[in-house]
């Protein structure tokens, strides 16, 4: 130490002591001398450390910093002449960011610092340093996915939030509606192509897509996609079964690896457009009756933990289902007549009086027909209640082949029908209920092995009749009930209207 500083000039000038100096140092120290034309470039002095580091060598610097240059990642490249440029003109000290290529080929982030110094010359020296900062970058980048990560989890749990509040209040409207809005928003949030419901037939023979949602441009396939056997597809029938027994998803992430025993299904799927796709079966009270899915058109990857989130959406669809079917059920039986299965009074009155309604603003015509069974007491006295019950729904039955869906068919009370008839010409009504009696008339009740003759007698009123403003739903009951008092008077087995008492 003390013979190595004797001449402290002559020990700090030589390159020898700032190798060793420079040895010590993280990254690479350096001079960098830049011609006053900007023509010419070379590092007067470098650190040993870009051998190891670049495989360049610092004698070859010595000459010229092209090698250095050469390293740089060509994205990271842009603006690098320019800024040092900058730098040499300002004075202000130069700092830069970019992948620089290791020995081994990687590419690794370093920045470099320097301070510029103007020479006599006219040409400019940089003194600085250039260090790793792949840790940091690193750092930087798992940040970022991190929250990026928290913010599509933030996002998934207020979407299923929304969605499962929908559903409670019915916030989009019917069922189907909501699910539409589930298929919709799911679709969008995942970024897939389509996103779709498939019902199974009860022995799962067939399947139809229920509700669709396609993206931007996507073909719609709902249309194609009805009772579809089941059977023709050998290896979608065995994944069907993994469904139902163990409740397990079905994920295709790329159609072309598809297994030589799924041919039928990839190039259906291929025709489709679809590259990868996942399912997701539903439950209805405990009974898988179709799955969930989306597909997308391009390949795409799957985390696992986004399965999970397709699973947890099937859930809500399952539940909201399962309590819609439990909903339609107890409806059903409120406004259903249980002995014959029509609708009861219940749900007559308030549709009647919506009809009422469309009748005065659109001027949508229609006739209501009050059927009463002719002595019923008698039919009830001579083979026993269970035997007027059976002509009860046997009667329901004619009733339910006569009309047509629009129709409205309802027992009003022990044995008295109505049935409203939808935008029939009256006439035509009448001719049609002339034929209804005709039917019962001729029609072999048998209860018990014996023959049971039924009759019925009908009073009808139509809408038309009320020109002077819009009568209420009693007025026209009764209007129909007096006429069918007419028809008994008339010796029963006949019909009344406004035109009078007809028999065929
Ligand atoms: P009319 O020809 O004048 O209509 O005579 P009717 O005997 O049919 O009329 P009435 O109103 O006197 O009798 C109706 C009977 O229907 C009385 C009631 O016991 C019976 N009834 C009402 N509901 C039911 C039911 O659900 N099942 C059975 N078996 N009978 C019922
Ligand atoms: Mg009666
Ligand atoms: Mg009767």
């Amino acid at each position: 130490m003390t013979t190595s500083f004797n001449s402290e000039q002559q020990v700090v000038s030589s390159d020898g002591f700032f190798q060793k100096l420079a040895s010590g140092v993280p990254g690479v120290l350096f001079t960098y001398w830049l011609s006053a034309d900007g023509s010419s470039h070379h590092y007067p002095f470098v650190s040993h450390q870009v051998l190891a580091l670049f495989g360049v060598d610092s004698s070859t610097l010595n000459e010229t910093a092209d090698a250095v240059f050469s390293i740089i990642h060509p994205e990271d490249a842009g603006d690098l002449v320019q800024t040092i440029q900058d730098s040499a003109q300002t004075l202000v000290p130069w700092r830069y960011r970019a992948r620089l290529k290791l020995i081994n080929g990687e590419y690794q982030w370093f920045e470099v610092h320097a301070r510029p110094e103007r020479q006599p010359d006219g040409s400019t020296v940089f003194y600085g340093q250039f260090h790793n900062i792949q840790h940091y970058k690193d750092l930087e980048q798992n940040l970022r996915e991190s929250e990026a990560e928290f913010s599509f989890q933030a996002g998934f749990q207020k979407l299923m939030a929304r969605l499962s509040t929908e559903f409670i209040n019915l916030g989009f409207g019917t069922i189907d509606q909501c699910i539409e809005e589930v298929l919709k928003s799911i679709g969008e949030f995942f970024a897939v192509d389509r996103a779709y419901l498939y019902e199974f037939s009860d022995d799962y023979q067939f399947m139809n897509n229920t509700h669709e949602w396609c993206g931007d441009g996507v073909a719609s396939i709902i249309g194609d996609q009805q009772a579809v056997p089941i059977e023709d597809f050998h290896w979608w029938h065995q994944q069907i079964g993994s469904m139902v027994t163990d409740n397990r998803v079905v994920f295709i992430e790329d159609v072309d690896q598809l297994p030589s025993e799924a041919t039928p299904e990839r190039s259906l799927l291929k025709t489709q457009g679809v590259c990868s796709m996942f399912c997701v079966p539903i439950r209805v009270r405990g009974k898988v009756t179709g799955f969930f899915g989306v597909d997308s058109l391009r390949r795409r990857c799957w985390r696992e933990d986004q399965a999970d989130l397709l699973i947890i959406v099937s859930g809500l669809l399952s539940g909201a289902l399962d309590r819609f079917r439990l909903e339609d059920e107890l409806l059903n039986q409120s406004i259903r007549d249980p002995l014959t299965g029509l609708h009861n009074r219940r749900y007559l009155m308030p549709r009647l009086g919506e009809m009422l309604g469309r009748n005065s603003r659109l001027d949508e015509q229609f006739t209501l027909a009050m059927f009463d069974i002719d002595q019923f007491k008698g039919i009830n006295d001579s083979i026993g209640h269970l035997g007027g019950d059976y002509v009860l729904q046997k009667f329901a039955g004619i009733l339910m082949k006569k009309t047509r869906p629009m129709d409205i068919v309802a027992r009003f009370g022990g044995e008295e029908f109505i049935v409203i008839f939808n935008a029939v010409d009256r006439s035509n009504v009448r001719q049609l209920v002339l034929r209804m009696l005709e039917t019962v008339r001729n029609d072999t009740f048998i209860f018990n092995g014996e023959p049971v003759d039924v009759t019925v007698s009908v009073g009808m009123a139509s809408v038309a009749e009320f020109a002077e403003g819009q009568p209420t739903p009693d007025a026209m009951i009764s209007l129909a009930d007096n006429r069918l008092y007419q028809s008994k008077q008339a010796g029963r087995d006949c019909l009344t209207d406004a035109s009078g008492t007809f028999r065929l």
